[in-house]
């Protein structure tokens, strides 16, 4: 097995917090030692200066949606809904082939700034096919990225999941939307699972999952439909779940519990699944994430770039709920920086709460946006940390970069100085995807100009889908504001636990 030495580096520790001088051994892929300078090699292997590096575990982005490549820069003053109101215009009409270089644009992004494995729920209109999902997977392992890629599946309509909407639009309008039917979820989870079963890739690397999208947007029986076929294929189950308060009031409306009491009622909570945003939940609903094994993608740019509030991360800890950092799409938050993330989560737990004992620290945050997003991912105990067993998955940012000049408190800086500028390499698995701040692993001056022509392409193709979501948007924006007015019980919990 092929050994590389990592000499002269300084690793960047979240837990405990430290800044330690050591070197460290590579055996194929994975980190075999962690020592003091010196550190005895194997004759032959190769020697890699890490003088004047830090090096951090990779990040990893625990929710994102590769579909959201090339869409990234749409919209401006859209909430949740309006985004989702948009979603038919932004990702149908796609090729196999766009939707590779959709996923391929992320994935580049990504490892640019320090990122070496995502969960990504990916959208297929009308359903996921065997072409469109491997297309999607193809581009992370193009790149050498890690990846678990989940088709993201709805059985009802934006306007079945919130009836609030149908009844605000104009009569005409209505009946049209009443009209829309998604496919039967037996045929979008037999097309999921088929692409589970056939799965091409090496799945150490790139990993099927499901993801029925939102509890409000899939029947119960497609729920149940995917928690069996989760258990049975031993892949993870990731859902959005409360994450804007149109929805959680409209899920208490429609199940009498919320979002999250209705899924553990389901039993689709458990230590594979995956709740994103999380941003209301109230008491109830982190014991029962917590109790399941759960864990949380914590989304703070897109929570607040769509207005869906802040999420009560320091109460999800106390109470032991296992929380992941993500970007979110590049459509709604807006871009796929880890860094940006980390420093994001850190700042909004800061208008969260007036005690400081209660703000997120910056160690817990780079744990977070490592082992916790890891454990998320399903790969816990393997990526996430610069130590022996882990994957050599490794980030090399320079420490004459203005962002550590002078270097006071390395966790710090990373989490709050940091934005993906001085990232200089970056390994996946022992191998080097980024070389001096650039992907090397892909041609991106040819990847430009094919993703400016899917763009136009994509931008005739969907102008007719554009000009119905564009018409329908006033009534939404009224509906939500109805929804706002609504009263929430959990705003009186949080307001107690002052979260
Ligand atoms: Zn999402």
């Amino acid at each position: 097995m092929s050994a590389l030495v990592i000499r002269n580096g300084r690793v960047v520790q979240a837990r405990p917090r430290a800044l330690l001088d050591v070197d460290i051994l590579v055996s194929g892929d994975a980190i075999a030692e962690v020592g003091p300078r010196g550190l005895p090699a194997p004759e032959g292997a190769t020697v890699m200066d890490a003088a004047g590096m830090l090096i951090l575990p990779g990040l990893v982005n625990a929710h994102t949606h590769g579909h959201g490549g090339l869409t990234r820069g749409m919209g401006d003053r859209w909430s949740l809904e309006l985004l989702l109101n948009a979603a038919p215009w932004l990702n149908g009409a796609r090729t196999a082939e766009e939707r590779y270089l959709s996923t391929l644009l992320c994935a580049v992004e990504m490892v640019q700034k320090g990122c070496t494995a995502c969960y990504d729920l990916t959208l297929e209109l009308p359903l996921p096919t065997r072409e469109g999902l491997e297309a999607s997977a193809r581009a992370y392992a193009d790149v050498g990225m890690r990846a678990v890629v989940a088709p993201m599946m709805a059985d009802r309509t934006l306007y079945q999941a919130m009836p609030a909407l149908t009844r605000a639009l104009p009569p005409e309008r209505r009946a049209e939307m009443e009209r829309l039917r998604l496919p039967p979820w037996e045929q979008t989870l037999a097309a999921a699972v088929d692409v589970v079963q056939s799965w091409p890739l090496d799945r150490g690397r790139v990993t099927p999952a499901l993801a029925p999208t939102i509890p409000l947007h899939c029947s119960d029986a497609f729920m149940l439909g995917c928690r069996r076929a989760a258990a049975e294929h031993g892949v993870g189950l990731h859902m959005h779940v409360a994450e804007s308060r149109g929805q959680a009031v409209t899920g208490l409306e429609t199940y009498g519990t919320t979002l999250t009491g209705h899924l553990a009622r389901l039993g689709l909570l458990g230590p594979a699944f995956v709740a994103a945003h999380g941003v209301w939940l109230d008491d109830d609903d982190l014991a029962r994430l917590a109790d399941a094994g759960a864990s949380v993608a914590h989304n703070p740019g897109s929570n607040l770039r769509l207005g869906s509030g802040v999420a009560p991360v320091r109460a999800m800890r106390a109470r032991g709920v296992g929380v992941g950092i993500g970007t979110d799409a590049a459509v709604c938050s807006d871009n796929l920086n880890m860094f940006e993330a980390m420093r994001a989560a850190s700042f909004v737990s800061r208008i969260a709460d007036a005690d400081p004992e209660r703000w997120l620290a910056t160690d817990e945050v780079l744990a977070m946006a490592t082992e916790g997003s890891a454990h998320a991912l399903g790969w816990g105990g393997r990526l996430g940390r610069v130590a022996p067993g882990y994957q050599a998955d490794l980030v090399f940012l320079d420490a004459t970069h203005v962002n550590y000049l002078p270097l006071n408190d390395a966790v710090n800086q990373v989490v709050h100085a940091e934005d993906g500028t001085a990232v200089r390499r970056v390994m996946v698995g022992g191998r080097v995807v980024v070389e001096n701040g650039r992907v090397t692993t892909v041609d991106l001056s040819r990847l430009a100009a094919r993703a400016q022509a899917a763009a136009e392409r994509l931008a005739a193709a969907s102008a007719g889908a554009r000009g119905l979501a564009d018409a329908l948007e006033p009534a939404i924006v009224g509906a939500c504001r109805a929804l706002s007015a609504a009263p929430y019980p959990i705003e009186r919990t949080l307001a107690a636990r002052g979260g």
